[in-house]
């Protein structure tokens, strides 16, 4: 056991019930292991309110970190060990453009709602829930989607127009039913030109990291593994998950996993997302499965947090009131309300 991991456990002893330490499943093992709570965004948001530790140290992107500051108690402090770890797709959706499309929008005599993936800033959120809108993951995009449907003459989707888009699909929606809108730096671009009397709007976003994956991979895996099945998380392009056996969000990927070890011992199963959550289920399921990612996708923002800013974030927290402090995730205040309600409309829908 190594120095880092020993004064991380000792910590970790010596807070005791006061502290937890929450991680999403793109972390790396070395941070992984000494996690209390791992989980997708939506596992991790349910599971938040059941945590009554004083200090929780959030092992994620930073809007994982506000997601969770949002949902905590007023004596509880969130900490992030990398505070810089952005999420591109998060960064592609600027409150202020989003605003004046959503005016520009419902002015034109329909009502159009906001759906955000959780994969989005505070200050987002709180236009969302400012306009009625809620915020989904990618486990629960379908029912967050449907219900927004019925709520609305039509939606607004954002950022990520993949997970849209497939998850329109899945409603059985075609491509005379959404657009994926044009915008410049302030907006919507000639919105004149554009087929906005659409049902599904999609921002034009999406994850860099899941965009790597491309459908002639799924091609290539399917001639070197004839037997195989393929499974990618919906962040991928629609042409690749065409191509797919499946298709869900982590947990699904996860379950997947377990269901083939289970059920279909020396199968081989391919699965697009991100690297570190594919290798930890090779390792897991190694005695029955073959599980191989379908390509090269690790995020480098996850990637941000190690071991190392672990035991840092927990030195300055056990240090408070002395010589070094650490600094929990602070929200702006007025954004705090509406940006809550669009994450209680999600948990309320969801149940
Ligand atoms: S994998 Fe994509 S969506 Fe997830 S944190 Fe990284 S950049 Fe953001």
């Amino acid at each position: 056991m190594s120095d880092i991991t020993k004064a991380i456990n000792a910590i970790k002893e010596q807070l005791g019930s006061q502290l937890c330490i929450m991680g999403h499943h793109y972390q790396h093992d070395s941070v992984i292991r000494h996690c209390d709570i791992t989980g997708d965004s939506l596992e991790l948001a349910r599971k938040l309110s059941d945590v009554s530790a004083r200090h929780i140290v959030f092992c994620g992107v930073f809007f994982m970190g506000e997601s969770a500051a949002l949902l905590a108690g007023p004596d509880q402090n969130v900490y992030l060990p990398a505070p810089d770890a952005d999420c591109m797709m998060a960064l592609m959706a600027l409150p202020r453009m989003v605003r004046n499309v959503l005016e520009y929008l419902n002015g034109q005599g329909r009502r159009i709602l906001p759906l955000a993936y959780v994969n989005t800033t505070l200050a987002l959120k709180a236009v969302v829930g400012e306009y009625g809108g809620a915020v989904c993951t990618s486990a629960n995009a379908e029912t967050m989607l449907r219900w927004a449907l019925q709520e609305a003459d039509a939606v607004l989707f954002l950022p990520d127009k993949h997970l849209g888009r497939n998850t329109g699909k899945k409603l059985g929606l075609g491509p005379n039913d959404w657009h994926i809108l044009r915008c410049n730096g302030h907006g919507l671009k000639e919105p004149e030109s554009q087929p906005l009397d659409r049902r599904l709007l999609l921002w034009p976003g999406c994850c860099a990291i899941h965009a790597r994956l491309k459908p002639g991979q799924v091609q290539t895996a399917r001639e070197t593994y004839p037997d195989c099945r393929i499974v990618a998380h919906p962040e991928c392009n629609p042409a690749l998950i065409d191509l797919c056996d499946g298709a869900g969000s982590t947990s699904y990927l996860i379950r997947e996993a377990a269901r083939l070890a289970d059920e279909v011992p020396g199968s081989t199963l391919i699965i697009g997302t991100e690297n570190n959550l594919v290798q930890r289920l090779a390792v897991q399921h190694a005695a029955t499965c073959h599980i191989l990612p379908l390509g090269q996708a690790y995020c480098p923002h996850m990637a941000k947090v190690t071991e190392t800013k672990l035991l840092d974030t927990l030195l300055a927290i056990t240090a408070q009131g002395a010589e070094r402090q650490a600094k929990p995730v602070q929200l702006k205040t007025e954004l705090c309300p509406p940006a809550r309600l669009s994450l209680l409309r999600m948990l309320e829908v969801c149940g």
